[in-house]
């Protein structure tokens, strides 16, 4: 594994300090902006690699992990955008096989979709979806003002260019279009990868691993900070579950912690968000 040292994705320091005392060295801390990151992190030649060819290797996956598993998340998710916005062109970066994108298909949007993985973006060719086989950075999609709506839903922390990435959506974006993103809840993220609750469900002390292509772990602090290098601003904040797997069992639990911490987020004001993923709507500064 080739490993690369690097600053700050949000204020471009190299002043770090490690961010859990009993967890893996390369999890940091930036002293400047509070971003928590990965320091040294796998080289982006080898992430690029494992995003085009193995980390969606067959159609199993995709109708699984990023299909079924999901279909309850995207379904609310869809339904909020439409809510705002009932028609027009959408973007969908790392759109997978296209399974969020197809219920805007279906009410006749322009939907185009960015996605590096050789067999998603085929997947979402065949059904009629605008593709550009890339990440955002790289793919030349020459709109601007054009997208009423771009999506970036559970990708965004892999980016190795979120800032760049962000500019490039305002620019794509409509005046009053929209940045809808869908990010891990940092408390739960936490929390579930490290310490005593990883320790009982995983059997290890922590799931932070160097090789994991997650760069770094956004908290509503630091994605606020972000967005505003962008001339962007986080305008409501939804709270999701984490993707419905395993046993009836597990997935009852799954939606109980969910309307719970619906109903801690409500009755605090939006202070208190313990939810394994929260959907973000953001907008163009004026
Ligand atoms: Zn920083």
């Amino acid at each position: 594994m080739k490993l690369e040292r690097v600053l700050c994705p949000i204020c471009s320091k190299d002043d770090a300090g490690k961010f859990l005392p009993f967890g893996p060295d390369h999890l940091v801390r930036c002293r400047t902006c509070g971003l928590v990151y990965s320091n040294p992190r796998r080289s982006m030649d080898e992430v690029s690699e494992f995003f085009e060819e193995k980390y969606i290797p067959d159609q199993k996956k995709l109708k699984r992990e990023l299909g079924a598993w999901r279909a309850e998340s995207l379904l609310r998710e869809a339904e909020i955008i439409k809510a705002m916005k009932p028609a027009g062109a959408i973007l969908d970066i790392g759109c997978a096989g296209g399974h969020f994108l197809e219920h805007f298909l279906k009410d006749g949007w322009e939907c185009t979709g960015v996605e590096p993985s050789r067999v998603a973006a085929e997947e979402a060719g065949r059904k009629g979806i605008r593709i550009f086989q890339s990440v955002l950075n790289q793919a030349d999609i020459g709109l601007s003002d054009h997208f009423d709506v771009v999506t970036y839903l559970d990708t965004l922390f892999f980016s190795s260019t979120p800032v760049d990435d962000l500019k490039k959506i305002s620019r794509l974006l409509k005046n009053d279009g929209r940045l809808f993103l869908d990010l891990p809840g940092f408390t739960y993220r936490i929390a579930r990868n490290y310490g005593p609750l990883c320790l009982l469900i995983d059997r290890r002390w922590t799931n932070f691993k160097l090789t994991s292509p997650h760069l770094f772990i956004l908290s509503t602090r630091t994605l606020r900070k972000m967005l505003s290098q962008a001339g962007m601003e986080i305008e409501a904040v939804h709270l999701e579950q984490a993707p419905a797997r395993g046993s009836s069992l597990m997935r009852l639990i799954n939606r109980a912690h969910y309307e719970f911490c619906r109903l801690l987020f409500n009755l605090s004001g939006g202070s208190i968000n313990l939810a394994a993923k929260a959907f973000y709507v953001c907008r163009k500064i004026d």
